[in-house]
């Protein structure tokens, strides 16, 4: 297929906004792409020349597209920039500077597809010394066979930045338009439109790739539900709902149901290949391995099997004291390139497994959880502070489930998940097969003992306020924190920081700049995220993104929040 083609196809995209217009321009090209054999080509409607779950990037910057423009065309790098300075999309800078140079030469051969894909591919390969020239060389190469618009596209595809306006979701029902013959939904097709979508998306969540989706969607319904799990490749893990109680979890997940804890930390998709390669995946499809190479260790030495996917929570402790760290203290890890090994030393993960989708050679995602559950109980050997499987409870009764809840917040863990006995595992999928329930949100009731006035629109307002509980101790309020949000800028559109300025103005004690202190008399309902050890408060802590929530009129002074109340809510914290 020749570039053209495919950048014409760009340009319609570009120039028609409304989505089911897109589905129509995407659906008519993928009919054509049908026929051809390469059908990586999808990724070039997407911006890229890998799958969604490849982490390969061309790694090309604007001043290295300049340089080769200005290899291609002949206008200095000067001008390039300025006129880049004045359009802002270097793609379109392209497109002019090289309309110019089309204007005095007769092109001698077209540009393909399959020589774009080629080049783009090679680009994240390039490492070592002269990895620059030769991305230049590829680039040029490349540019100087290529028409305005197809410059223009080449430009914007290297800085992934492609500005077509197609997403995932509009490439799958482009797929399933031009595979099944449907796009406008009505009544007569409305079932069979949802079920090849479905089949799409499932197909999607377990390969991460539309180009394979699309050759089975080529070959019929049959062979999309035939997508098979592959280790060594990411899949969509599946995602919770949240429970409103724990009856509501056993009404949605059946009865009886399994509970098991819910630890706070980050989620891990562990894979390992027949070869022994062991893979880490995040939530996001990010790889992670090479950041936890504890975790690679632990796999090894106590999950039997030969290949698998499972799926886990690493949960960071203190090495010395042993205790949970909150989530914010290993997400550090997660990014980590250098200084590895010493990251493992002071701050280890834990491995918590609680699924399997995937066991030497043959996929679980459509076993019934119980099922799934009761092998990785076989296959894993647990290790304290190595590896481990979730804290579990089958039952049908709400108060052993309330008793079990209990158990896991009084060992600080974040609350529970609620999962149907018999479901299957759906990647990427919300569904009412798996529920969290965790404790209400944080919050205290505070007494606002400081407040600034604003700037701008909130100029003469006092909009930021310091927020104090009771020591009972000293016998005086000590202040945890400033919030500045949660507020109205309109009053009649709830609680506004008006309202607030004007219930404290009798009440200010002292005055300096733009701060003033008040008589501790407004009381407010603050929830807040996280409570953090602080020597800038009196108290000796600070709540953690703290907003207003409600104006306690009703709530006498006595009854706010004491330190006590907010030692006892930090250990909880602390302890995850
Ligand atoms: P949330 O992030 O609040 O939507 O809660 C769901 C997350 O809880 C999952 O994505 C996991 O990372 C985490 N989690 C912790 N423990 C479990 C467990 N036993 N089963 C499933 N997910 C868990």
């Amino acid at each position: 297929m020749q570039y053209s083609t495919l950048c014409e196809v760009y340009e319609e995209l570009e120039k028609n906004p409304s989505r089911l217009k897109k589905t129509e321009i995407l659906s008519n090209f993928l009919k054509k792409l049908k026929h051809e054999k390469n059908k990586e080509i999808i990724y070039l409607l997407q911006g890229k020349a890998f799958p969604d779950y490849s982490e390969k990037e061309f790694g090309i910057s604007d001043k290295l597209c300049i340089k080769a423009l200005e290899k291609a065309s002949g206008i200095s790098g000067k001008e390039i920039v300025n006129k880049w300075r004045k359009i802002g999309d270097l793609g379109k800078v392209s497109f002019e500077i090289m309309s110019k140079k089309e204007q005095n030469t007769l092109f001698s051969h077209k540009l393909t597809v399959d020589k774009v894909l080629d080049n783009l591919k090679k680009l994240p390969e390039l490492t070592g010394i002269g990895t620059v020239d030769r991305k230049l060389g590829l680039i040029s190469e490349l540019l100087t066979s290529a028409t305005a618009i197809e410059a223009k596209y080449i430009i914007r595809t290297l800085l992934s930045d492609l500005r077509i306006g197609a997403a995932s979701g509009t490439i799958r029902d482009a797929i399933v338009s031009s595979c099944f013959g449907v796009l406008k939904e009505d009544e007569s097709n409305k079932e069979e439109i949802k079920q090849a979508k479905e089949a799409v998306e499932s197909s999607y969540d377990k390969t991460n790739d539309y180009s394979m989706v699309f050759e089975k969607a080529c070959l019929g319904i049959k062979y999309l539900h035939d997508t098979k799990l592959s280790p060594g490749k990411p899949i969509k893990v599946m995602l919770a709902l949240k429970a409103e109680s724990l009856a509501d979890g056993f009404e949605r997940a059946g009865k009886t149901a399994v509970f098991e804890f819910k630890y706070d930390g980050f989620r891990m998709l562990i894979t390992k290949e027949d070869s022994g390669k062991t893979k880490i995946f995040t939530r996001r499809l990010d790889e992670v391995t090479r950041q936890f190479p504890e975790v690679v260790d632990y796999v090894k030495d106590n999950v039997k099997a030969k290949s698998f996917i499972i799926d886990s929570e690493a949960v960071g402790y203190d090495p010395k004291t042993k205790k949970y760290q909150p989530f914010q203290a290993i997400s550090q890890r997660i990014k980590r390139k250098y200084d590895i090994d010493r990251m493992v030393k002071e701050l280890p993960v834990e491995v918590i497994v609680f699924d399997i989708i995937y066991l030497d050679g043959e996929s679980l995602i459509n076993e019934p959880f119980e099922k799934r559950s009761k092998i990785l109980r076989k296959i894993i050997k647990e290790k304290p502070f190595h590896i481990k499987v979730a804290e579990q409870l089958i039952t049908d009764s709400v108060e052993k489930a309330k008793e079990f809840y209990e158990k896991a917040m009084k060992e600080g863990e974040e609350g529970l998940m609620i999962k149907n006995l018999n479901s299957i595992y759906k990647p990427g999928a919300r569904v009412g097969y798996m529920l969290k329930y965790k404790p209400q949100i944080n919050e205290f009731d505070l007494v606002i003992t400081g407040a600034e006035y604003g700037t701008g629109k909130r100029g003469g307002i006092l909009s930021s306020y310091t927020l104090s509980c009771y020591d009972e101790k000293k016998e005086k309020f000590v202040e945890v924190g400033k919030a500045s949000t949660g507020l109205k800028e309109k009053e009649d559109e709830g609680l506004s920081f008006q309202e607030i300025s004007d219930r404290l103005n009798p009440y200010i004690i002292e005055e300096k700049g733009r701060e003033v202190k008040v008589k501790p008399k407004i009381v407010v309902t603050v929830i807040y995220q996280n409570i953090q050890v602080s020597p800038t408060y009196e108290s000796g802590f600070a709540l953690r993104f703290p907003r207003i929530d409600r104006l306690r009129l009703d709530k006498p002074l006595k009854d706010i929040a004491t330190l006590d109340d907010i030692k006892r809510d930090y250990k909880k914290f602390e302890l995850h």
